[in-house]
């Protein structure tokens, strides 16, 4: 038996919000549209696992090439050097700028491993109906969305870098073409993110038995 309060759901009271307007409309039909907006009603997002793990095979592909391909490529004394986010970290270390290398490795490491592992938990534990407390996958979730923008932050660093460090031994630093995915990777994760209904975590409750 379930120890979980018997609270009703919108959907077995027979209703579903509007995703457009988030009209709440009484559920009558299965083809229903929206009595103030005319959109067409779906009680979940449409197909959301899949477009989750879809963008979250995605964002996994592009951390490849983000880590792969130079990131930042310096001049210093004369000579062009590439670097990639990790010889970048070491240079940062290198030249003793330690905050610098420990926002970027936060932000290029752990934040956006962090995210695609905790989606990928997500929709595991939504597949296989992991009767784990919904209230701490939802906990998760936020944490997962609340971090998305965060890793841009790396990014913001490479143009701030590129701005700041001129005067220094480094004589000019720019972006590297793998700056771009991994603006990609914080984008699809971001949208991995997005495409989740957390409802899921909760509907798995209701088919206790
Ligand atoms: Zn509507």
């Amino acid at each position: 038996m379930s120890s979980e309060p018997q609270v009703k759901t919108a959907k077995q009271a027979g209703l579903g919000q509007c995703l457009k307007c988030h009209k709440l409309n009484v559920i009558t039909h299965k083809d229903q549209r929206c009595s103030c907006c005319q959109a067409k009603i779906s009680l979940r997002k449409y197909r959301s696992l899949e477009y989750t793990l879809a963008w979250t095979i995605a964002a996994i592909i592009a951390f490849f090439p983000a880590n792969l391909y130079p990131i930042m490529i310096f001049t210093s004394l004369g000579s062009p050097e590439a670097s990639t986010i990790l010889s970048g970290i070491e240079t940062f270390i290198k030249l003793g700028m330690y905050p610098v290398a420990l926002v970027v490795f936060i932000a290029s490491f752990i934040v956006p491993l962090g995210k695609m592992l905790g989606l990928l938990i997500l929709i595991i534990t939504v597949k296989t109906g992991s009767k784990v407390d919904p209230k701490h996958r939802t906990q998760l979730y936020h944490l997962v969305e609340f971090l998305g923008p965060w890793s841009m932050l790396d990014v913001f660093v490479v143009a701030l870098m590129a701005a700041v460090v001129n005067l220094g031994f480094i004589t000019s630093i720019e972006a590297g073409p793998g700056i771009s995915y991994f603006a990609l990777m914080v984008i699809f994760t971001m949208f991995a993110a997005e495409s989740f209904d957390p409802r899921l975590l909760w509907d798995n409750l209701n088919n206790d038995d």
